[in-house]
């Protein structure tokens, strides 16, 4: 009886703290998504995925198809930026050339 009782306490200070937390969520998003976003300087920020290597055959019953040998831990370029204002970090996997400017054209 009291176990029970001492169970329901626990699910509801459990509850209670979700829900402090989603609304803690909530306001972060709104202040992120109203946030004009001031970007600091990018910077290198590399991670990690699963990638998948080799190639098996496997059968089941009458299906047989295709699958990855297994999958490695393989290290990948990643740029990353923070905003100064409301602290949302963005990521990006990609590179843009530096148009650097002009100069004089002489034809040959
Ligand atoms: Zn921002």
């Amino acid at each position: 009886m009291q176990e029970k009782y001492l169970k329901n306490i626990k699910y509801k200070i459990m509850n209670d703290k979700i829900k402090k937390l989603q609304e803690e969520i909530e306001r972060e998003k709104r202040i992120i998504s109203n946030c004009k976003h001031t970007f600091g300087k990018s910077y290198y920020n590399p991670t990690t995925k699963n990638e998948g290597y080799g190639y098996k055959m496997v059968a089941q019953g009458s299906d047989v198809w295709g699958e990855y040998q297994g999958y490695r831990e393989v290290n990948v370029d990643r740029w990353s930026r923070k905003c100064t204002d409301c602290g949302f970090e963005e990521h990006t996997f990609e590179q843009k050339p530096i148009v650097t400017g002009y100069e004089p054209n002489f034809k040959k």
